[in-house]
């Protein structure tokens, strides 16, 4: 019988191996950070593009290679990290098994600079799914720099597998903020698509962990700190009342690399027993230092598990020191979990939601929504058009609009606008159920909305109208506080730089009076999941990014004109266009949108939203 096993060739090999290795961009940033760290860099730089999956770029300054090595990086099995089976067991770096470069060759285009401190020149390699393409000297800085593009290019069924660019940013994120967080002596900076996202100074441990996720991190944390023979445990846990519903902000690390441990988990949430609320989660950053030889990390091989020699006591001593710093910090006592507005606690957002509108206009109006039947009469509980015409709500309204100055030419008094016959009026005021004989309302030039009147007739801009309407629904919600927001079944992630993030922070209790719910918002992204009745999930991002850009210059001081402006540009970016045609009932719901608006007159922009042409006016055209 002939022989038919064969080996397989290395690149082969490499790219089975691959799979275990490389999963998605976020491996390979991964594997790149910590290779990055290993190599005692002080200033790590990440870039990628396109979530990674067009480019992920680490840049070090750390200790780089000779031309020997940077060659050999690339073999599998190749490590400088150790020698024998028992450096296993003293092990202080993060790699050391010397794969995962050749696992990324296979699999990726990779071009390579590095330069050690004492070399002349560095050496520039080129790779191309495991074949050197070239190798040649340069003049290049101290450290290395690995640029890996089009990863799986040549293993299209695992590229079509990645996930959204979205959902592999945040793997990406993840991954940054694990490595960021374990090394607050390395400066790091991370730019996505061209924009920085994090620029992290060397700092202390709290600075880092605030510094990662926004400066209102600050006030959550409780030091925890504890010395043992076994172990030492540093870092912080988060104030109970600042616990969340979703386990989001929860790190161990254990000699500086990021593990998972439903153990210690437990040992923590332990420590926060009968003093959160039911399925409430802390936010923990624990940073145990136990000796290498008493751990196994070559357990799993993501090496984001680990065994302990000692698992039990490990578990004692954790939750008693945690437990001791809550109590320190004087938390236990004081849970009554009372809130200040200001500090957002996932308890408040249940009595945001589902609160049955009070606002006297129709808020679900939205021209835009193929669905605007069913929409119109469903949320606003008693029938959309007819509650146009009792604004009982205008005692809360007059406090609205201080300080808003009506222009003297423009303010015609609605009382003035009476519809032509009382008997189409009436119509128009219906649900619409009545069939109507009689159109009262037309739309010209897509633009505006024209409409007989007892004295003439009333010409409405459409786009300004519906920024009226908008507008006042807006600004209604924000004053009484009584939004009522549709909840999203799948919650809506969504990524801002610092510098938004930090508007977004400031606007937070504006927005969720407007309607929105935040699951989440940390970092550079917001989850949401609840949106105001009259926007669309779709139009979230447009109005959020609309209303970054609006208040780029700054945020109003008092909390009047940051209702204002947030209601400006809300009603900016929601209100039908001009180019729009609208259906007959759509113009009626506007048109009487507008004339129950408590300032019709005008637009929040102060520009006339209707003109009125009187029958004289009109006959004396037709005198001449
Ligand atoms: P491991 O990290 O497990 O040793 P890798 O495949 O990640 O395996 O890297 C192989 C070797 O390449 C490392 O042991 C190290 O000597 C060298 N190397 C990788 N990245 C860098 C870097 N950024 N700076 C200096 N040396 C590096
Ligand atoms: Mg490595």
């Amino acid at each position: 019988m002939s022989s038919i096993i064969q080996l397989l060739p290395d690149h082969v090999a490499n790219q089975i191996a691959a799979g275990e290795v490389v999963q998605r961009p976020a491996s390979v940033v991964k594997e790149l950070l910590e290779n990055a760290v290993d190599a005692n860099a002080t200033d790590i730089k990440l870039i990628i593009k396109d979530a990674g999956k067009s480019l992920v770029q680490v840049i070090d300054n750390g200790k780089g290679m000779s031309v020997t090595d940077a060659r050999l990086c690339f073999e599998r099995h190749a490590t400088s990290k150790i020698r024998h089976a028992e450096d296993l067991f003293s092990l202080h770096t993060k790699g050391f098994r010397g794969e995962a470069l050749a696992s990324i060759a296979a699999i990726a285009h990779v071009e390579m600079k590095t330069k050690q401190e004492q070399d002349e020149l560095g050496t520039q390699i080129v790779i191309e799914g495991s074949k050197f393409v070239s190798q040649e000297s340069a003049v290049l800085p101290q450290g290395t720099s690995f640029a890996i593009k089009n990863l799986f290019f040549n293993i299209p069924a695992r590229r079509n597998f990645l996930k959204s660019d979205t959902v592999e940013y945040r793997h990406v994120i993840d991954e940054f903020q694990r490595v960021a967080l374990a090394h607050s002596n390395i400066h790091f900076t991370f730019y996505h698509n061209g924009s920085e996202m994090y620029n992290l100074p060397v700092s202390t441990l709290r600075q880092r962990v605030v510094n990662v996720f926004s400066g209102k991190t600050n006030e959550k944390l409780v030091p925890v700190q504890e010395e043992t023979e076994i172990v030492t445990i540093q870092g912080f846990v988060s104030k109970p009342e600042f616990a969340k519903k979703s386990r989001g902000e929860q790190f161990f690390f254990v000699n500086d690399r990021f593990i998972k441990s439903g153990y210690l988990h437990h040992a923590v949430m332990a420590a926060y027993d009968g003093i959160l609320k039911d399925g409430a989660q802390p936010s923990y950053f624990l940073y145990l230092t136990v000796p290498a030889n008493s751990i196994d990390i070559n357990i799993h091989p993501t090496k984001t598990e680990i065994k302990f020699d000692d698992e039990s006591a490990l578990y004692a001593i954790l939750r008693a020191s945690i437990k001791h710093s809550l109590g320190q910090f004087n938390i236990a006592p004081v849970l009554d979990f009372e809130r200040d507005a200001n500090l957002d606690t996932p308890y408040h957002y249940k009595d945001l939601e589902g609160i049955t509108p009070t606002i006297q206009v129709d808020r679900s109006f939205n021209p835009f929504s193929d669905d605007k039947e069913t929409k119109s009469y469903s949320s606003s509980g008693s029938g959309s058009a007819s509650s146009y015409k009792k604004p009982a709500a205008t005692a809360n309204w007059e406090s609205l609009y201080v300080g808003l100055k009506q222009e003297p030419d423009l303010a015609i008094e609605s009382a003035e606008i009476s519809f032509e016959s009382e008997e189409v009026t009436a119509s128009l005021f219906n649900d619409g159920e009545v069939e109507q004989s009689v159109q009262n309302v037309y739309q010209i030039h897509k633009k505006y909305i024209v409409s007989p009147i007892k004295s003439g007739m009333v010409i409405v801009d459409q786009q300004r109208a519906h920024q009226r309407v908008l507008y006042e629904q807006f600004l209604t919600n924000m004053t009484v506080h009584q939004a009522s927001s549709q909840q999203l079944l799948f919650p809506l992630e969504l990524y801002f730089s610092a510098g938004e993030m930090e508007l977004i922070d400031e606007l937070k209790l504006s927005l969720i009076n407007t309607g929105f719910v935040f699951e989440e918002t940390n970092g550079n992204h917001v989850v949401i999941s609840g949106i105001p009745v009259n926007v669309t999930e779709s139009e979230v991002s447009i109005v959020l990014e609309q209303l970054l850009s609006d208040l780029q210059e700054g945020i109003p001081e008092n909390s009047f004109s940051q209702n204002d402006s947030i209601a400006k540009s809300m009603a900016k970016s929601l209100a039908v266009k001009t180019g729009t045609s609208l259906t007959i009932k759509e113009q009626e719901n506007l048109v009487n949108g507008l004339f129950a608006c408590k300032d019709p007159n005008v637009s929040p922009f102060q520009k006339p939203t209707f003109i009125t042409m009187r029958v004289e006016d009109i006959d004396k055209k037709f005198a001449i």
